[in-house]
This record gives structure tokens, C-alpha cells and sequence, in this order.
């Protein structure tokens, strides 16, 4: 004879579930790149034991309501344009395009960088269904073509998604007919290593030893 501690047997509705505000949490948390159904769990049990954690409900507001993209550069900034696009002091004619926020972050650590960027937001994952589209290629062609450009540096890592974002944007370029020069940072780069992970030596090297692989026709 069916129990109702065996399910199976004509009990098909028992299930255990979680509350309906913890199940949500739990499903907000799996949303987060490489979060699983376990992961998720674990880490909104942590949020309900630890209060303090509850200051994250705070912080994920804030970050929401009070951030925005540049409009010139597409980083993410309080205030638009951001810092490093109004200061005056930076060589407004040199772009370094990189993939995200934490590179441009990196560079601007290591010092080694008096330009200014433009961030793609991502490189081409054909994978996960992310193409040219998706990144914020069209916003920087427009750019070089609305203020006085003279280099695009393409700074996208250099592994196979970084590679093929950097010939997108390259390609980009030539098809709008933008006369300027475009270099790619120098191979000598730690095969695979991300800009965020770089030294200010090996940054320097890397603009240093830039490679020119469209240059300004001769005057
Ligand atoms: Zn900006």
C-alpha cells in the first residue's frame, strides 16, 4: 500500500520543493556564467544564513540604477562620458580596443597606456551564439569616423576568440573605408595571457612592439 513517504504510487504531486522567494533566488544565482542548479543552491543557503550578505541585495541595486555605458568609449562608468574620456590630458587620437571593463582596468594600473579605449564587451564566442553584433564594433566605427582618429591599437587577447574579434574589427574598419592606422599589440605576449594579467614591462613591450597591419597612406 502507497505511503506518502513513498511517492510514486498514485502521490505524483508530492513534490519537495524550496519556498517560492528561495526557489527564485536560487534560479536568479544560476544565472550567473558557470553557476549550476548546486552552486546556486549553495551560495543563496549562504545568503539566508549570513545577514551581512544581504548588503549584496544593496549593491546589486545600486550598481544597476547607478552605472551606464560611455557613450563615446562603451565602458562602464557613473558618469558619461567616463573619466578617461574627459580628461584632457589623454592622446584622444589613439584608441586601444579591448574586450572588457577589467582590461581596460589592467591597463590603466600598469600605467603604460596615455590613450584612450574602446571596449567591445566581449570577443566572439560562435559557440555560445555571440557574433559581431553582439559586440560594440558598429559604436567604434562610427566613432573613428565622427572624431580625429590616427591609430586603433586592437588589443583583444590573444587566443582564438581574441584573434578572430581582432580581424572582425579590422575588416569593420576597412569596410567603411576609415583611412588610419591599425596595429595589433606584439605576439611576444604569454600565448593565452589575458591583457587583465599583464605587467607594466610586458604591457610597454606589447605597445612598443605593436605590429602595423594597416598604415596611413604616405603623404
Ligand atoms: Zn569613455
Amino acid at each position: 500500500m502507497p505511503t506518502p513517504w513513498h511517492p510514486g504510487h498514485g502521490f505524483g504531486l508530492l513534490v519537495l520543493a524550496y519556498p517560492k522567494p528561495l526557489e527564485r533566488l536560487i534560479r536568479a544565482f544560476e544565472r550567473f556564467p558557470g553557476i549550476g542548479r548546486r552552486s546556486a543552491e549553495r551560495l543563496a543557503f549562504h545568503v539566508l544564513r549570513d545577514p551581512s550578505t544581504r548588503e549584496l541585495a544593496v549593491a546589486l541595486e545600486d550598481a544597476a540604477k547607478n552605472t551606464r555605458r560611455c557613450g563615446r568609449c562603451a565602458n562602464v562608468t557613473e558618469l558619461d562620458p567616463c573619466a578617461i574620456c574627459s580628461d584632457e590630458e589623454r592622446d584622444r587620437s589613439t584608441i586601444l580596443v579591448v574586450e572588457e571593463p577589467r582590461d581596460v582596468e589592467a591597463v590603466e594600473r600598469s600605467g603604460a597606456f596615455s590613450g584612450v579605449y574602446h571596449v567591445l564587451f566581449g570577443s566572439l564566442q560562435p559557440g555560445e551564439g555571440i557574433d559581431a553584433r553582439h559586440l560594440t564594433i558598429g559604436r567604434l566605427v562610427e566613432r573613428v569616423r565622427r572624431e580625429e582618429i590616427r591609430e586603433v591599437v586592437l588589443g583583444t587577447d590573444p587566443d582564438a576568440e581574441g584573434e578572430a574579434t581582432a580581424l572582425v574589427v579590422l575588416e569593420a574598419l576597412d569596410h567603411a573605408g576609415l583611412v588610419l592606422r591599425v596595429t595589433r599589440l606584439a605576439r611576444g605576449l604569454p600565448a593565452g595571457a589575458a591583457l587583465e594579467y599583464l605587467h607594466r614591462g610586458v604591457l610597454e613591450d606589447a605597445l612598443e612592439g605593436r605590429v602595423v597591419l594597416r598604415r596611413l597612406p604616405e603623404a
